[in-house]
C-alpha cells in the first residue's frame, strides 16, 4: 500500500492517448503538422494543447463512440495501489494538490494543471512523434506530461531497478517537477542543448529529482480536499529505498556503464546515480525551491 486507504480520485485528469499517430486525416493532419512546425519554431505556444485536441476529436479512423478523447475513470486508493493507470491518475492529483498549494506559496506563482497522458505505442506530440522508447518525458511545448506505462516495467528489465510502487511515483512527480520548472521559468533559463557534468541539462535534472523528493516527503501529510484523507501513507523505509533505487538507475553513469562498459562524463545529461540520490533526497527531507535549485547551484 501507498496510497491511503479512503481515497478517492475523480476520472477525468489523465487523458489516454497512443492512437494519434495512426488517424489523424490527410487535412487536419497537414494543420496540426503546421501549427508543430510554428510551435517548434518558437510561435504562440499556448494553441498546441488545443490544435492536438481537436485533431483528436475529429479523428475519422476509430469505431463510432471512440472518437471523443478518453480519459482514466474514477478510482480508489485501493485500485491505486494495484492498477498502474489508477497510480498515475491517483499520483497526478497528488501533485496537483501538493503544487497547487507550495507554488504560490513558494515561489509566488499560480500553478497550472499539465495535461497528462498516458500512451501506449507511439504517440504525437508538441515536440514531434514519440514511442515507448522515448520512456516518459515532458514536453515544453504543450507543457504536458506523457507517461507510457509499460516504461516501469523496463525500469527494471532494463535498468535494473527494483521498482514497485513508490519507484513509479518518483517518474511521475519527476517529469512533473519540470512543469514546474516551466512555470517558474527555470526550463527557458536553461541551455538545454548541450550535455556534460556540468550542464544546463542535468542541472534541469537534477532539480526535477529534488523536486519529486519535495513532493513525497509531503504526500503522507497532504490532505486530499476532495475527501479529506493524505494521499499516500507514511511512506517506509523499504518504500523510500524504491525511490531512491530507481533515482539511481537511471543516473547517467549506471546507464552507460550497462550500455557500453565505460563512463563518459562529457556525455551527462541528467547526473550520476549518487547526484539524483542525493539531490531527490535534498527534497525529501524538507528541501524548499530554492534548496532544489540545481540550475543556479555551485555545486551539483
Ligand atoms: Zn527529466
Amino acid at each position: 500500500m501507498t496510497f491511503t486507504e479512503g481515497g478517492q480520485f475523480e476520472g477525468g485528469r489523465v487523458r489516454k492517448g497512443g492512437r494519434r499517430g495512426a488517424v489523424v486525416g490527410g487535412g487536419l493532419g497537414a494543420i496540426v503538422v503546421a501549427l508543430l512546425v510554428v510551435f517548434l519554431g518558437g510561435g504562440d505556444l499556448g494553441q498546441l494543447t488545443g490544435a492536438l485536441g481537436g485533431a483528436v476529436q475529429q479523428d475519422a479512423g476509430l469505431p463510432a463512440g471512440e472518437g471523443q478523447e478518453q480519459y482514466v475513470d474514477d478510482c480508489t486508493a485501493q485500485e491505486a495501489n494495484t492498477s498502474r493507470e489508477c497510480r498515475l491518475s491517483a499520483t497526478v492529483q497528488s501533485l496537483d494538490a501538493y503544487w497547487g498549494r507550495v507554488l504560490p506559496e513558494q515561489a509566488g506563482v499560480e500553478y497550472e494543471l499539465p495535461p497528462v497522458e498516458s500512451f501506449s505505442g507511439s504517440t504525437t506530440t508538441g515536440c514531434g512523434a514519440a514511442s515507448s522508447a522515448t520512456g516518459p518525458f515532458y514536453c515544453p511545448p504543450d507543457r504536458t506530461v506523457y507517461v507510457d506505462l509499460s516504461f516501469f516495467d523496463q525500469l527494471g528489465s532494463q535498468f535494473g531497478a527494483q521498482g514497485g510502487p513508490l519507484a513509479e511515483e518518483y517518474v511521475v512527480a519527476h517529469e512533473v517537477g519540470h512543469h514546474v520548472e516551466q512555470l517558474v521559468g527555470a526550463m527557458d533559463a536553461a541551455d538545454r542543448g548541450g550535455s556534460g557534468p556540468e550542464s544546463d541539462s542535468v542541472r534541469i535534472e537534477l532539480m526535477a529529482d529534488c523536486l519529486a523528493g519535495m513532493w513525497a516527503g509531503s504526500a503522507a501529510t497532504e490532505v486530499d480536499p476532495d475527501t479529506g484523507v493524505t494521499f499516500l501513507e507514511p511512506i517506509t523505509p523499504a518504500r523510500l529505498r524504491e525511490a531512491l533505487d530507481a533515482a539511481a538507475a537511471v543516473g547517467d553513469d549506471r546507464i552507460q556503464q550497462r550500455a557500453t562498459g565505460q563512463v563518459s562524463p562529457e556525455g551527462f545529461t541528467h547526473g550520476t546515480s549518487e547526484q539524483r540520490v542525493r539531490w531527490f533526497t535534498t527534497g525529501y527531507e524538507g528541501g524548499t525551491l530554492d534548496d532544489c535549485d540545481a540550475l543556479s547551484a555551485r555545486t551539483l
